[in-house]
């Protein structure tokens, strides 16, 4: 698609952050590109729109910036995934593993019913596990979960072999 190298070309690769050694893949400058940015969405959009799909779900932090809009779009709510001690109501949770210690993340109760179908959305998947973590999640309560879409993919992380058999959809692969 035409569309996706002008996406590519608008996220800023920072190196040394958060940490020495570390590429980031900064999507804050696509969203300064009104065109790109809408094109993103667009591109989720066109795929979502015709599967039935009731529950956009997304990831803390970046996740909360392209779910709402492709929401919307498709008609489906939007359901935020967050880390801890973040959601006020009654949550449930799902621990995952990190390079060193582990993390988690955190649903409200009710916000989805058994038999729905979803979308995860996160901005980039690197080693899978916070995918992972939020697949369980909704699986434990009875959703299906149709696809995981990211804006980004770092391939040579295999993240998306932890997905098992869950399709993962992705706008652009990074080195
Ligand atoms: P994983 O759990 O797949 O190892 O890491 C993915 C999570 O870390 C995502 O929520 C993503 O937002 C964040 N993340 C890791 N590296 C980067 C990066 O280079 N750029 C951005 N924007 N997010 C990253």
């Amino acid at each position: 698609d035409h569309r996706i190298s002008k996406i590519a070309s608008a996220i800023r690769v920072i190196p040394d952050f958060p940490k020495p050694g570390i590429l980031f893949q900064d999507i804050t400058t696509l969203l300064l590109d009104t065109k790109a940015f809408k094109d993103t969405i667009d591109l989720f959009v066109e795929r979502y729109k015709d599967k039935d799909i009731s529950v956009v779900a997304g990831i803390e932090a970046r996740g909360f910036i392209f779910g709402p809009p492709i929401a919307l779009a498709i008609g489906a709510k939007f359901v935020p995934i967050r880390k801890p001690n973040k959601l006020p109501g009654e949550v449930i949770s799902e621990e995952y593993l990190l390079e060193y210690g582990t993390d988690k993340m955190e649903m409200h109760v009710g916000a989805v019913q058994a038999g729905e179908r979803a979308l995860i959305i996160d901005d980039l998947i690197a080693t899978g596990g916070t995918l992972c973590a939020a697949i369980k999640l909704l699986e434990r309560v009875g959703v299906d979960v149709v696809e995981c879409a990211c804006v980004i993919e770092m391939p040579e992380l295999k993240g998306r072999d932890r997905l098992g058999d869950k399709p993962l959809f992705v706008l652009k692969e990074d080195m």
